[in-house]
């Protein structure tokens, strides 16, 4: 297959797999039963939601014509991943800070093949105490070129989905699963998030946040280490050592659906019940 034609079927297999569709045609195995957190889950918010964050909004671009997504429907099964088990988070050092893991990737780093690519390592930026942490799949090209995460147009939707909480983007801290740009956009591979995931997860280790949300599949299973499509268990609280979890479309991926912005915002205001925010008054 060319390269071209693979870039496009990896475009529909990510878009297959953000509708939830990813089990039907990649995993048939049955999956594991649910284990969503009991406990410690933040109130209902008794206001109706909102649609849209008026933030989130007034980014949007024009409606695409994609399709909408598939309401998840309560006759269907959620199955979502353990969360228990071998434990990411023991890549914990005792110690440990960010500016070790940052040290100890180097300025050079050559262990996975997407450095062949890279213009610069894209560690993650923000309040090194944050007790919110988003994570994302992967640098594109204007982080890649400017060697912050999610500076680009997707960036621009994250910063105002931020400030939208009430926070502002030095608030929290921001960073990705691998820390180099897969070439063409294109998702990490396996062996890839092997390679680099121990950062992410060091990193984790030392901000020990309140909230951790991951944006997008990639994230969210490289987090939770399954292989379910994120629709499965979008906006569920998971107990990860300590941390809430959640996860929510990737920024990305709304400015391609601008739909799924009213179901990423309800994500948010999970997010402000648990740490006591207010929307950002206008
Ligand atoms: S993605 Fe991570 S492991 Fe791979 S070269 Fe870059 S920093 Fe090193």
């Amino acid at each position: 297959m060319d390269q071209n034609k693979f870039t496009r079927a990896e475009a529909w297999l990510r878009y297959a797999d953000d509708l939830g569709l990813g089990p039907y045609y990649r995993d048939r195995a049955a999956p594991q039963p649910a284990e969503r957190l009991s406990s410690g889950a933040p109130p209902e918010i008794s206001a109706p939601a909102p649609t849209s964050s008026p933030a989130v909004a007034a980014a949007a671009p024009p409606r695409s014509s994609a399709p909408p997504l598939a309401p998840k429907s309560a006759a269907v099964p959620v199955f979502v991943p353990p969360t228990t088990g071998a434990s990411l988070f023991e890549e914990h050092i005792e110690g440990d800070t960010l500016d070790r893991i940052r040290t100890d990737i180097g300025p050079n780093c050559t262990r996975c093949k997407l450095h062949k690519a890279r213009t610069n390592i894209v560690f993650g930026v923000g309040n090194p105490k944050a007790q919110l942490v988003f994570v994302g799949e992967g640098p594109g090209r204007d982080e890649d070129e400017q060697g912050e995460p999610f500076v680009g147009r997707a960036g621009k939707l994250l910063t105002q989905m931020i400030e939208a909480m009430g926070l502002r983007r030095s608030d929290v801290y921001i960073c990705n699963v691998v820390k180099c740009r897969p070439p063409e956009n294109r998702l990490p591979e396996k062996d890839e998030i092997a390679t680099c995931s121990p950062f992410l997860f060091r990193q984790l280790g030392v901000i020990r946040p309140k909230v951790i949300c991951c944006l997008g599949s990639c994230s969210a299973q490289t987090m939770l280490n399954t292989n379910q499509g994120i629709s499965r268990f979008r906006g569920e609280w998971f107990d990860y050592r300590g941390s809430k979890l959640i996860a929510t479309y990737h920024p990305a991926y709304l400015l391609r659906n601008p739909p799924a912005k009213s179901e990423v915002w309800k994500d948010l205001q999970k997010i402000m019940a648990v740490l006591g925010l207010e929307p950002k008054k206008r």
